[in-house]
């Protein structure tokens, strides 16, 4: 039986991992599962599931999730705290990790289960944008096998030829690669009238057309920061620049993305936009199994449709291919005043299109450095959150 440890349970990612486990219960057993604050959904799972721990970082939320389960026949074993989330995510017993906390919360966790050697399901994409070359060297050298969860990711991924794979830190074009077209949906205000983005509220940037997501990358998606932290996190998956990536419109997320090689041909993996697909198939890789997940129908999908980013529409996706060309710590810095702008946009704090305006400030006005180490990333990020929330407490004035 595979030991697995699914950090961030209770999230949209987290969720979708338990339903394709428990298809396959004589191949995966659940070692440990965390959450942050969110203890009785929780609860249900750690009585579905019966794993050995159950982690929650909030304190106060693991004394309630322990005293719900000790009036139960459940053996699982609460715990509290970050060092917590780290020891269930490098256990010697643990066999593969999900990382799907979301945000700089998941560093540490995701980075404990590179360290160990596990295989690792990478769904936290801020983790690759913040670390990915420390993350890329620690793989190496541990010799985890790190698997892209993000759809376009795992599509490019299934899209490359089997010894990219095995040999993660070879060039592109050495495998006749061309360019890698990684696509967007362009998210729920692809068609919004320019001057009406100032006004759009969380609820509405919430609902994607496509997916059905956590608050943060809903954001994401509709600024389409999350494509641009996506093509970072692709030129740490893949080895390449982001000069090798063209990004594309594609509405109806049907392809996933795409591959183009040297001869002309242009491989894409298409699927439902359902993220169990690439959950089952990093859960089972090098093997297929099974995701519940239902038949594409081509014929109702009837048209696909492509187009060219409009980068005053979405400047966040531009910023973040300056923060790639810059390099050093600005991907981390660019991450951090994100996140903190996102979570003022949804607190009601901030305006939408003002989300951009904070990160392009904080990354213009960063002092980057080389990120030897996680200390020093986080250092980037702890400044960068402090830049942009004096931004937004001052009214971007
Ligand atoms: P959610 O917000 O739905 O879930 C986040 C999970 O992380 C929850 O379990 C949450 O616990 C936990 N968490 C939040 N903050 C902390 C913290 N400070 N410490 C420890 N745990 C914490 O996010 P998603 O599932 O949507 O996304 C997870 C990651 O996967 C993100 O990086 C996202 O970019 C990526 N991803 C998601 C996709 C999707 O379809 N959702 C697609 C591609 C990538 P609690 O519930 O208790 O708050
Ligand atoms: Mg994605």
């Amino acid at each position: 039986m595979e030991q697995i440890t699914v950090l961030g349970a209770t999230g949209s990612i987290g969720v979708s991992t338990l339903d394709v486990l428990a298809r396959h219960r004589d191949r995966y057993q659940v070692y440990a599962l965390t959450a942050s604050s969110r203890w009785q959904l929780l609860a249900e799972q750690v009585l579905e599931h019966r794993p050995r721990y159950a982690v929650m970082s909030d304190a106060a939320a693991a004394e309630a999730l322990r005293e719900s389960l000790s009036t139960t026949d459940c053996t699982t074993e609460v715990l509290a705290g970050e060092q917590a989330l780290v020891e269930v995510a490098s256990a010697s017993c643990v066999d593969t990790v999900m990382a799907a906390i979301v945000g700089a919360a998941g560093l540490l966790p995701s980075f404990a289960a590179v360290e160990s050697g596990k295989k690792v399901l990478l769904a936290n994409k801020e983790v690759l944008v913040m670390a990915g070359g420390l993350f890329m060297a620690e793989a190496r050298r541990s010799g985890a096998e790190i698997l892209p969860i993000d759809s376009e990711h795992n599509a490019i991924f299934q899209c490359l030829p089997l010894q990219k794979a095995l040999a993660a830190g070879c060039e592109l074009d050495s495998l006749g690669v061309r360019k890698i077209l990684l696509t967007a949906s362009g998210g729920p205000f692809r068609d919004t009238p320019l001057v009406d983005l100032a006004q759009v509220t969380p609820e509405q940037a919430c609902a994607h057309p496509n997916w059905d997501m956590g608050q943060k990358i809903s954001v994401d998606s509709a600024t389409m920061m999350n494509k641009g932290l996506e093509l970072i996190e692709a030129c740490w998956l893949f080895n390449c620049s982001a000069d090798d990536i063209e990004v594309l419109i594609h509405p109806q997320s049907v392809i996933h993305s795409m591959v183009e090689y040297v001869d002309g041909s242009v491989l894409a993996q298409l699927g439902n936009p359902d993220m169990r697909t690439p959950i089952a198939h990093a859960l089972g890789w090098p093997e297929r199994v099974a995701s519940g997940v239902a038949s594409l129908d081509m014929v109702a999908a009837a048209r696909l449709d492509f187009g060219a980013p409009d980068y005053e529409r979405f400047p966040c996706l531009q910023l973040a291919q300056q923060a790639a060309s810059m390099g050093r710590t600005a991907p981390a810095v660019l991450n951090a005043a994100n996140e903190v702008a996102v979570a003022a946009f949804l607190r009601g704090e901030l305006a939408f299109t003002d989300i951009a305006e904070v990160n392009k400030r904080v990354l213009l006005a960063a002092h980057l450095t080389e990120p030897v180490d996680l200390d020093v990333v986080q250092l980037a990020d702890t400044e960068a959150r402090q830049h942009a929330q004096r931004l937004i407490v001052a009214g971007l004035s």
